[in-house]
């Protein structure tokens, strides 16, 4: 392969996608060792009444946890929503349930802090939803082993995470719907040219990105938008040629589609087709019918030229300017350019 392709599609690749940090995340890390390097997890302190609020604060050492202390309940769930924290510590059963009720993706731990050590304050603090009670009385060792074990679980619920996403990045194919990885594309687009240069056949790559995608989630919830992309990708591979055309997933809900063999004229019908076959039926989300549609950009080679440098990533970057132009003039269309070369 020509130098420097898969690093500028790795590029390109970076921009779309939307990357949690990946600070953490090491190639060779075990969870021991991911675990030992992560700083304490951090932790939201509620409580109401300041001699209780100064006492556990002081209880909790830095080295444990990091804590946000807070007075005021609804602030608290503010700060919760903003910032997610792995750790909870209050005297507050409503609190406790508003976090459980919330329909998050994450759950944090939640040590609930009883003003007595009974079995009623025990009972009423797990029913909440919290996971271990203490009463504010116990003495310093106990309460420190409480707050080590909520310290544990965060922690090894960070390494899993930091696990899963390096084993999603590893994959070939993307989990959520099934069709080639973002990984796989950056690796193997790069050849699907080469392999079409060095036989002078035609190429095409269509960029395909969900409509008004963020509205989906903000309405009807990240569940809903997980369902549609789930259905999105079959639908998409639907409509093409088994074992020759292949779809990945490029970013959130961005998709490019390879047409190997298929010139400018033939990818535009296909286009056209999968921008049909989106909008043309109702997708599922949460059980009830939505409408979809989806924007497309094509870039596509009568002739895929030899010894032209950097093929792909100007493929890859005309056929993305026309995906925006598709957005721009109302989205639910299709838009096609050329690429221009010498030996074109
Ligand atoms: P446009 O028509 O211009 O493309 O608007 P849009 O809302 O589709 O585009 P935008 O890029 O603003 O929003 C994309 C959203 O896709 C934002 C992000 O939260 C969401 N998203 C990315 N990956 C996933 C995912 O795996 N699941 C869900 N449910 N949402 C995702
Ligand atoms: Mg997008
Ligand atoms: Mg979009």
């Amino acid at each position: 392969m020509a130098g420097g392709h898969t690093t500028v599609i790795q590029r390109v690749l970076e921009r779309r996608a939307h990357k949690p940090p990946t600070s953490e995340e090491g190639t060779t890390a075990t969870v021991a060792v991911m675990v030992r390097v992560l700083p304490p997890p951090k932790a939201l302190l509620l409580f109401e009444e300041a001699p209780m609020r100064t006492l556990i604060a002081e209880r909790v050492r830095p080295d444990l946890l990091d804590c946000d202390v807070v007075a005021d309940a609804s602030e608290a769930l503010r700060r919760f929503a903003a910032d997610f924290r792995p750790v909870v510590l209050t005297d507050n059963l409503e609190f406790i349930r508003k976090v459980r009720a919330r329909p998050a993706q994450r759950a944090p731990y939640i040590l609930y802090v009883s003003e007595l050590d009974d079995s009623q304050e025990r009972e009423a603090g797990l029913t909440a939803g919290a996971d271990d009670c203490v009463g504010r009385r116990v003495s310093e060792r106990e309460f420190e082993a409480r707050v080590g074990a909520a310290k544990r679980i965060a922690e090894l619920e960070a390494a899993l995470r930091v696990t899963l996403a390096e084993n999603r990045k590893l994959s070939a194919t993307d989990d959520l719907t099934r069709v080639a990885s973002r990984r796989f594309f950056g690796k193997h687009f790069p050849r699907e040219v080469e392999r079409a240069a060095r036989y002078g056949r035609a190429l095409s790559l269509i960029l395909c990105d969900i409509d008004n995608f963020k509205k989906i989630n903000d309405t009807l919830g990240h569940a809903a938008g997980d369902d549609i992309l789930r259905q999105f990708g079959p639908r998409l591979q639907q409509q093409l040629r088994k074992g020759v055309d292949w779809v990945a997933r490029i970013g959130g809900e961005e998709f490019a589609i390879v047409m190997p063999e298929t010139a400018y004229q033939a990818g535009v019908a296909v286009a056209r087709k999968l921008r049909a076959a989106v909008a043309g039926a109702a997708f599922k989300a949460v059980n009830k019918p939505l409408q979809v549609t989806a924007s497309f950009g094509l870039c596509g080679l009568e002739r895929v030229p030899v010894g032209e440098p950097r093929l792909p990533e100007r493929i890859l970057k005309v056929a993305d300017a026309a995906l925006y132009r598709s957005k721009n003039d109302g989205r639910n269309r299709v838009t096609a350019a050329a690429l221009k070369t010498p030996a074109t």
